[in-house]
């Protein structure tokens, strides 16, 4: 398949290159690196199956040749990051996936859609499925992300039923791994980070809220089943780890893992966020045959042994 990957040289975006290409497929990659960054894809430029595009997705988007898949995996995903560019990510969201599914509509390619745990706000249901049509404020300062993968999510579904493109929505829960951003402002980068130097933990609130935490090669895994299983058009899917954990009880398993003398500090809780996550994965086990491999324990081992190694370099 030619396939273009938006969002290239992010987290995830950047997995999903690299397992598109090990698949054999030719990967087109876009990103205007607002929070990916070329270290993240650089391995990849030598790769004749592989091209890459220094472009934002909220201008048209014009490309030369059939294209059968499109992954719209642009956008900033760290509550951080979305709150430092509220404008910016709801015209990638909006225009970002106007131009791509535009695209897909031309090329008659295949589309998925990266869209986000975060459309159910703070849930009333748990663990959430996807027949849950979630809880957010509209008004709210995490609203830039929620609204507009809402909009997204709308948006595909908009041009499945009008100009039947094939398209699927993978709803993305807490992710983590090698390749995120140290000051990426997530949980996971955090408190490796402060766990690695040393530094106090900060757990917002009392650490009370909880959260499941997937590693990333599952995650890619599973997207790439959502992507190359016939028969899924217009179909969305949770996917993520079960595995649920409150944040201090990540917080102590992170120290524990990492050998760190850190002590954890409390600070404030950010507007909106939202107690409990957790996916139901019943659907995702059931059609796409996945589930995630990785226990938290073990994933987090990799992670904190990537961070180390980055640190020592740096
Ligand atoms: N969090 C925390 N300390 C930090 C960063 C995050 O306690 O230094 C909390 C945050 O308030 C939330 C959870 O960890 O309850 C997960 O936050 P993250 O930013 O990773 O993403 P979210 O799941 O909220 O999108």
């Amino acid at each position: 398949m030619r396939v273009l990957i938006t969002g290239a040289g992010g987290f995830l975006g950047s997995h999903l290159c690299e397992k598109f290409l090990k698949e054999g497929h030719e990967v087109i990659g876009l990103d205007n690196f607002l929070t990916g960054t070329p270290e993240n894809i650089a391995h990849l430029f030598g790769n004749p199956n592989f091209t890459f595009f220094k472009y934002d997705v909220t201008n048209f988007i014009f490309l030369k040749g059939k294209l059968d898949l499109i992954l719209h995996f642009a956008c900033p995903a760290s509550p951080v990051d979305y709150l430092r560019h509220p404008i910016h990510t709801m015209k990638v969201d909006s225009l970002g996936t106007l131009h791509t599914l535009g695209l897909a509509k031309l090329k008659k390619a295949r589309y998925v859609l990266a869209s986000t745990s975060e459309v159910y706000g703070n849930p009333q249901v748990h663990p959430q499925p996807e027949t849950y049509w979630g809880h957010v404020n509209p008004i709210g300062p995490r609203s830039v992300y929620d609204e507009a993968k809402r909009f997204s999510e709308a948006l595909s579904m908009a041009y499945h039923r009008e100009h039947g493109i094939d398209v699927r929505i993978a709803r993305i829960f807490n992710t983590y791994g090698p390749r995120m951003r140290m000051n990426d402002g997530r949980v996971i980068p955090n408190f490796i980070y402060q766990a690695l130097n040393n530094q106090p933990i900060t757990v917002h609130g009392d650490g009370s809220q909880t959260r499941s935490f997937c590693y990333v090669d599952d995650l890619i895994e599973g997207i790439y089943k959502l992507a190359t299983q016939e028969g899924l058009e217009g179909e969305v899917f949770n996917l993520g780890n079960p595995e649920e954990y409150t944040i201090l009880e990540l917080a102590q398993l992170i120290i524990e893992l990492s050998g760190s003398s850190s002590k954890i500090v409390f600070k404030e809780r950010p507007e909106d966020d939202p107690d409990r996550r957790r996916p139901d994965i019943t659907k995702a086990k059931e059609i796409l045959g996945w589930e995630p491999k990785v226990s938290v324990r073990e994933g987090l081992k990799r992670t904190i042994e990537w961070f180390r190694e980055k640190i020592s370099r740096a």
